[in-house]
């Protein structure tokens, strides 16, 4: 009965699979039944619950086992939700969460003889808070995109380091959030020769993925480049937030450091590795005179199919545009396709001196950005490091981000052939910095 499909495709990716929830089958609807993506969520006086995004809806997964609409591995991967997070059901095996995924799309296809009782498992995403998908134990913030490194500073080349290895600093795991707002923050600057202490004057976007891990490996245990697929869980989007000024005279010799740990937002659906198999694509092609990667970071499978085609999107909307009820504006228009490095170079990489991930280890892809002026994913890029305001269509100009401004992330991955599937968003607020006493105050009470 099953259908084999190539590329480790199998039924739950067929195009022509349709819902019985009708909002999952509206063309470019994010979380059609090819999607499945899983994440936290509370209602008012309830605990966190785990479920899976269809069209407008969520898939409560204990409500799924108390129905006994799940046996064997499937039902092993919903229990692994109990306590209300995805941590241990990152730790099985993908087996067990593709094992689900396989019911769930049985359960809610339109023909299922279950949909009455799935039904009842239905909770409407209106009526959800969502809530970080994982407790995540560490994150690290790459940066593979070229282009975005030779845009970072004037007069640049890539470097033999950038050519040779995916770049990455250990960043901040407790300051990753999924919530709406962002504080700005206080920081430490030189302007002119004059070092000083106030709200910062240069905050900053970068539009990333995120990738979060499911089964470690052991301390001392690097991993082939060729088995990296199995580490990873799942993808979100994630917005980098960056403190420029800060960035600027902290990094001298170390660094970043407190420039991105004032928040990291990410959005709350984590689409898993299952999911996004279809849209696979060749590695990034590099220029012939520039190295190729070494041995423990090359392989044939990553050259032909290691990069993934997500259509990215970054738009802001000011105080003035919000109260004037004009829709975002596109800052940002990329895809991942341009990242100089894969995924599972990122991985394996990251591995290979024994270094240990853990379930629910969250990467930072690093900024997103391609060749052309409107793939730029952050503002730094975009205002060529603070020489050229950018034209809002309101009038306004934007250097760096204003008190009330709106950052939303949005992304979508397509392929001939397959529906296509989306993210959801990251979306979050700028809000004004607190007096620095005021901000000693609250924190003692
Ligand atoms: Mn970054």
């Amino acid at each position: 009965m099953e259908k084999r499909m190539p590329n480790e495709l199998n039924v739950t990716h067929d195009p022509a699979r349709k819902s019985f929830v009708e909002s999952a089958n509206k063309p470019n609807a994010d979380f059609p039944i090819q999607n499945l993506p899983f994440g936290v969520y509370k209602r008012p006086g309830t605990q966190h619950r785990v479920g899976v995004a269809t069209g407008d809806q969520i898939v409560d997964l204990l409500a799924l086992v108390d129905a006994g609409l799940l046996q064997g591995d499937a039902q092993k991967a919903a229990l692994a939700t109990t306590n209300g997070g995805l941590n241990d059901l990152m730790s099985l095996r993908n087996p067990h969460s593709s094992a689900l995924r396989s019911r769930l799309s049985d359960l809610l296809e339109i023909s299922s003889s279950h949909r009455e009782a799935t039904g009842r498992a239905l909770v409407p995403i209106s009526q959800a808070q969502m809530q970080l998908p994982a407790k995540i134990g560490n994150f690290t913030d790459f940066m593979a995109s070229s282009f975005h490194a030779l845009r970072h500073r004037p007069g640049a080349v890539l470097s033999k380091t950038f050519q040779s290895l995916p770049v990455a600093y250990h960043s901040r795991a407790s300051t990753v959030r999924v919530q709406q707002a962002i504080r700005r923050p206080n920081v430490q600057r030189q302007i002119a020769d004059i070092v000083e202490f106030g709200p910062s004057h240069e905050m900053d976007y970068e539009l990333e993925l995120g990738i979060f891990i499911g089964v470690g490996n052991q301390l001392g245990a690097p991993v082939p480049i060729d088995d990296a697929r199995d580490y990873i869980f799942g993808f979100c989007l994630l917005n980098d937030w960056s403190i420029r000024d800060v960035q600027r005279w902290e990094s001298v010799p170390l660094g970043p450091f407190l420039a991105k740990s004032t928040l990291t937002t990410i959005s709350p659906w984590v689409v898993t590795e299952e999911a996004m198999r279809p849209f696979k694509i060749a590695a990034f092609k590099r220029d012939p005179i520039e190295s190729s990667p070494l041995p423990y970071l090359f392989s044939q499978t990553n050259e032909s199919a290691g990069g993934y085609n997500i259509e990215l999107e970054a738009a802001i909307r000011t105080e003035t545009m919000r109260r004037a009820s004009v829709p975002f504006h596109t800052l940002t228009r990329t895809n991942f396709r341009h990242m100089y490095w894969t995924v599972a170079q990122m991985l394996t990489h990251h591995m290979s001196n024994g270094c240990s991930l853990l379930p629910g280890d969250l990467l930072g892809s690093g900024t997103i950005s391609g060749p052309e002026d409107e793939s730029a994913a952050c503002l730094m890029e975009l205002n060529a490091r603070g020489a050229r305001p950018i034209p809002l269509p309101n009038g306004e100009t934007r250097l760096w981000l204003a008190d009330g401004d709106e950052i939303r992330i949005t992304g979508r991955a397509v392929a001939n052939g397959y529906a296509s599937i989306g993210f959801g968003e990251s979306q979050a607020r700028v809000e004004p910095a607190v007096q620095w006493q005021e901000r000693i105050e609250a924190a003692a009470e």
